[in-house]
């Protein structure tokens, strides 16, 4: 689960990392008011799940009140699209108003899990601000990587080492060090899957005899879903608005539904392996998946009929393939759901399905009565021909003798 900047950030004041202060507004007048009792420089943000916000015009430096009204005008209600967000862009509904930083150089600081390494690892950067992916792909030697240890956590050596290796100035480095560990106790402890500030900064003293400050100027923090339940005050963190809607109606049945782009086949399986082995037979018969929705092990009637439904909201959807073995999931349970689902939407799309298992027999019989479109395929080997067939006949062909164009 993906927080919002502002929420993020109030994680990590929780464990000492100091941001700036700053209100969230839902409207441009709540900007100006925010922006009115903070004085001074403010920064508008645009609140979305995604980075990239500062190239496409979800951040604004603004020096007054009213610019901070306009500012939060031009975002908020809209739709921002960024380099991390869908193509579409993602609606904007919070802005967050924050006072400015005087920054003297921007860093770059994250923790990830590294599968490989076994345990959290810290990433850091001089060249912060900027996209990361990019410094790692032209400089690599430019990112740092330091492994914390699962047991005893980072210890502080490896911060300091980090906070060296930074180049902040003398007096910062203790509280850099301070910072990347606090950072990695945040993401131990909330059982993050990332926690990352980009830009970290080193501020510029705005008057003489003052220190020179370290910041998260941004944070994203991105929550492990499979152990949300042990933090029951961040479950309310959530925002589903941010979301693909069938991914969340999906979810709302305890369905897992994904989308993938650019394919015109829908797939209904029960279990992730059937669910691969269902895709590979897709692209064997020369198509794509648009999507995969896995009923799960347990299914029942009223589940695969949700299935079926969110399966042929998806536009991209042409040919839906429908793979289910019968362990626990009852085949004729299946096959009403499938059936309730067609009816019930007036899908008129061609069906291909293969069951096996328990009273699978029952269930084709079902299906075969039901006056659907459906092919009954025996076996998965059949339901690609099937596929190849329905694919070739729903693809227009050039010319007569030529083979049907696929992509
Ligand atoms: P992102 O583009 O979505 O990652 O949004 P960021 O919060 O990282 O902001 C993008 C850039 O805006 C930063 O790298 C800074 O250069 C600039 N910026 C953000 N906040 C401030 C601020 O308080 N003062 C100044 N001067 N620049 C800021
Ligand atoms: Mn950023």
């Amino acid at each position: 689960m993906k927080l919002h900047e502002y929420q993020a950030k109030q994680l990590l004041e929780l464990y000492g990392v100091p941001t700036l202060p700053g209100e969230v507004a839902t409207t441009p007048l709540e900007a100006r008011k925010a922006a009115e009792k903070a004085g001074g420089r403010n920064v508008v943000k645009a609140q979305i799940h995604a980075g990239g916000r500062g190239k496409a015009g979800g951040v604004k430096v603004v020096d007054t009140p009213a610019e901070a009204e306009t500012a939060a005008a031009s975002m908020l209600g809209r739709r921002l699209v960024t380099h991390q967000t869908p193509a579409g862009g993602v609606l904007v509904r919070k802005a967050l108003v924050v006072s400015a930083a005087d920054i003297a150089k921007e860093l770059y600081v994250a923790v990830i899990m590294d599968g490989d390494v076994g345990a959290p690892v810290v990433i850091a950067s001089t060249e912060g601000g900027v996209d990361i992916e990019e410094i790692a792909a032209r400089t690599p030697d430019k990112i740092l990587r330091v492994p914390g240890d699962p047991l005893i956590g980072l210890t502080p050596y490896k911060a300091r080492d980090l906070a060296y290796a930074l180049g902040v100035p003398p007096e910062l480095v203790r509280p850099t060090a301070d910072l990347i560990v606090k950072l990695y106790r945040l993401f131990v402890e909330k059982d993050c899957s990332l926690v990352e500030v980009n830009p970290l900064v080193t501020t510029k003293p705005s008057r003489p005899g003052q220190q020179p400050r370290i910041i998260a100027l941004d944070a994203k923090v991105s929550l492990e879903d499979d152990a949300l339940f042990r933090h029951p005050e961040l479950q309310a963190l959530h925002d589903p608005e941010q979301e693909e809607p069938l991914e969340l109606r999906a979810a709302a049945a305890e369905l897992s539904y994904v989308k993938l782009e650019g394919g015109r086949v829908g797939c209904m399986v029960n279990g992730a392996g059937l669910a691969m082995a269902t895709m590979d037979i897709t692209k064997w018969a020369g198509a794509d998946p648009a999507n995969f929705l896995d009923v799960g092990g347990s299914a029942d009637e009223k589940r695969v009929e949700e299935a079926y439904r969110i399966l042929v909201s998806d536009p991209d959807v042409k040919v839906v393939l429908i793979n289910l073995f019968g362990g626990i999931l009852r085949c004729d349970a299946a096959a009403r759901g499938i059936v309730a689902g067609a009816q019930a939407t007036r899908s008129d799309l061609p069906v291909v399905v293969t069951m096996r298992g328990t009273n699978a027999e029952e269930g084709l019989k079902i299906l075969a009565d039901s006056g659907l479109k459906t092919h009954l395929a025996h076996d998965l080997a059949g339901a690609a021909d099937a596929l190849k067939e329905l694919l070739a006949a729903s693809t227009p062909t050039k010319a007569p003798g030529q083979q049907a164009r696929r992509r």
